[in-house]
């Protein structure tokens, strides 16, 4: 048996080390690396048994042709040159009718790796395809952090097991982010106490010490009512302002006084004793650190609602203190020069862009000219995890678009393709990884060869590019050639020198962190800037999210389910198992509804309908419902919470708004 390391390449912030344990071609076990100083030794269930997805009997092996109706899954294997001939001749003909605009790629972090993730943007750049806006997951949270920060790294997780206040906010730590619990219990040993706030209660709010249950998308309004009462008990740091805070004195003066404790409780749902609690522990912390979450940027207010957040550790001084500070997404990925394999000068000018949130409205518009007429996916599923479900699968219908899908599994989206063509998985291609929740970076080589006829995404690129002429010199690089390039990189991308050779050999490589990164302000005035005179509007303030305009009773919370991480695991029976499309309700609501434990529901809305089986739970508020879970479609009734779900997008930055939905509920 042979030991083979590598990173775990799922859209997750932990980006775990892996040991990968093969016997000549097959996968016996996958163990977490105990090296890894942030993972230290330790996998989520799903990826503890990846090689049951490795080695899955459902692994797609061959090219698929479609040879019954879309969408009814019927599919006789073709060679992989029948399908890139297919392909090129489709493309070229579409673009000598509509031009190369009406083809559309559709990828976002089936694996984060930094080859695999990019490697069809210089590809469809060159071909001069309608561009993919890839904002589906929370580019508003690093918006709002940078509007008041700039480019300072935002604090390391390890500093977490020094504080002696943590608040967890809008993040479900224990499914989403279960290593920072190591830090979290560090700090714990020493006294410290644990805060979470969410909008409902999570199996991570009940292991907090103190739980606040805060209204959907009023988030920011509850960090207001902190700053308010901290200015009241004279709990800021002012020496710490006067040196590294711009613009405190405007926002206290001008937007602290509407946002007392009595109003923000108005907003938020949250009772002012315990937004008091809340404020005074976090004012009187030395070292308080907050882990951020997505799930409060995932509003209309979401850019606005991060960087209101981001004011508090600079009004309590929390960067001058070891252990203190504020984590939203590390910024590991600044070590590696992505513009390697993204080349973003080949984007020719002018071009469309579509954002990947619309994906439903560009499909099915038909004005849009030129219209879509080939659709290539690649590590994602949209069927399954874009907004507006019905218009998705109405688009995904239309017998004029040529769709493409590269997989590992018969996903919903793949139902829908002309062609499917097999992909491998992380132990079956090469890439390098960095982290979003750490600063920890990590080369993963392949340990066993492709299934069947798999093949990586950057291969399949380079055989497209090869079928469609396009700069074939640059696609004939293997991915060991562009990891070189990669790690040769950190030289001029990360501050700091990188141990290159551990970096090449396998192993997990921490990132040099520059001494004085806290208080090393990346911004124009070299301060905090809590007042940014290059932004609208320069001092932040709390505003609505969408749903303030909708009419219906409840607000949607659609959360994640530890057993799967967006669609992915989905192909493991023995983790969906069990699972039934579980809406959570208030008994209150649940009473005045004259609805029952178990009774199946349609939640509906103006963007569709899906059934639920009613659970009642006092883990809700009244007002809220609680879904968990991105199911595939075939393991529902009737769709998951994406047919619920809107593309309206973020105040900035174009995020997604998947959380900002209100549903009427009725007994079916
Ligand atoms: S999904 Fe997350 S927690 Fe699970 S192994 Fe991967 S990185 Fe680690």
């Amino acid at each position: 048996m042979e030991i083979k390391k590598s990173a775990c390449p799922y859209d997750c912030p932990d980006c775990c080390g892996l040991l990968v344990y093969t016997e000549g071609d097959e996968v016996i076990k996958v163990k977490g690396d105990p090296s890894h100083s942030y993972t230290r030794g330790t996998l989520c269930p799903k990826m503890a048994r990846y090689e049951r997805t490795v080695h899955s009997p459902a692994r797609l092996t061959t090219p698929l042709k479609r040879v019954g109706p879309k969408g009814s899954g019927e599919f006789a294997p073709i060679s992989w040159d029948t399908a890139i001939e297919a392909i090129a001749n489709q493309w070229k003909t579409i673009i000598d009718t509509y031009g190369a605009e009406a083809i559309l790629p559709y990828s976002y972090a089936g694996t984060m790796g930094t080859i695999q993730y990019s490697a069809g943007h210089s590809f469809f750049y060159q071909l001069g395809a309608t561009s993919l806006d890839r904002t589906i997951c929370a580019p508003a949270k690093g918006r709002g952090y940078r509007d008041v920060m700039g480019g300072t790294l935002p604090t390391a997780p390890q500093e977490a097991g020094n504080s002696d206040l943590i608040l967890l906010w809008s993040i479900s730590m224990l499914a989403t982010d279960i290593h920072f619990r190591h830090d979290v219990e560090l700090a714990r040993q020493n006294g410290a106490k644990v805060w979470c706030i969410d909008t409902y209660e999570t199996p991570t709010a009940r292991y907090a010490d103190h739980f606040v249950s805060v209204k959907p998308g009023t988030d920011g309004a509850l960090a207001l009512g902190i700053m308010h009462i901290l200015n009241r008990k004279g709990l800021i740091d002012t020496a710490f302002i006067e040196q590294h805070v711009q613009g405190w004195e405007a926002l206290r003066d001008q937007i602290l006084p509407r946002y007392t404790p009595a109003a923000v409780s108005s907003i938020t749902e949250v009772p002012v004793v315990a937004i008091e609690e809340l404020a005074l522990a976090y004012g009187r912390a030395r070292t308080p650190f907050i882990r951020l979450g997505s799930g409060q940027s995932r509003y209309g207010n979401g850019a606005m609602t991060s960087r209101l957040i981001t004011c508090l550790p600079a009004i309590v001084g929390a960067y001058a203190h070891v252990g203190g500070g504020l984590l939203t997404s590390a910024s590991g990925s600044h070590a590696f020069d992505k513009s390697i394999i993204r080349r973003p000068e080949k984007e020719k000018n002018g071009v469309r862009h579509i954002n990947m949130i619309k994906l439903g409205q560009a499909l099915t518009d038909e004005k849009l000219t030129p219209p879509i007429k080939s659709l290539y996916v690649y590590s994602s599923n949209p069927a399954c995890t874009a907004p507006e479900q019905a218009l998705v699968e109405q688009g995904l219908l239309r017998d004029d678009l040529f769709t493409v899908v590269h997989e590992r599994f018969m996903t919903d989206t793949a139902r829908y393709a002309d062609i499917i063509l097999p992909a491998t998985t992380s132990l079956e291609h090469d890439d390098i990884y960095y982290s979003y929740g750490h600063y920890t970076v990590q080369r993963g080589a392949a340990a066993i060869p492709p299934i069947g006829q798999s093949k990586s995404n950057w291969q399949v690129f380079s055989l497209l590019a090869q079928a469609m002429g396009i700069d074939e010199d640059f696609f004939a690089q293997t991915e060991a050639e562009l990891i070189e390039k990669f790690i040769a990189s950190t030289a001029t991308a990360w501050p700091l020198p990188i141990d290159k050779e551990k970096l090449a050999s396998g192993e997990p490589v921490d990132l040099p962190m520059p001494a004085d990164y806290k208080l090393a302000f990346q911004t124009p005035s070299g301060k905090i800037e809590i007042k940014n005179p290059a932004i609208t509007p320069p001092l932040p303030d709390y505003c609505l999210p969408h749903y303030a305009h909708d009419a219906e009773e409840f607000l949607l919370i659609n959360a994640p389910d530890p057993r799967i991480l967006d669609s992915s695991f989905n192909e493991r029976p023995e983790l969906t198992r069990g699972h039934i499309m579980e809406l959570r309700m208030h008994p209150d609501d649940a009473a005045r509804l004259n609805l029952c434990d178990g009774d199946t529901v349609e939640a509906s809305n103006a963007q569709g309908s899906a059934q639920f089986t009613l659970m009642l739970s006092t883990r809700t508020a009244p007002g809220r419902v609680v879904s968990e879970g991105i199911w595939w479609n075939t393991l529902t009734k009737t769709g998951n919470t994406n047919q619920l779900t809107h593309a309206r997008t973020t105040d900035k930055d174009n995020g997604s708004t998947f959380y900002d939905v209100k549903v009427n509920i009725r007994k079916i």
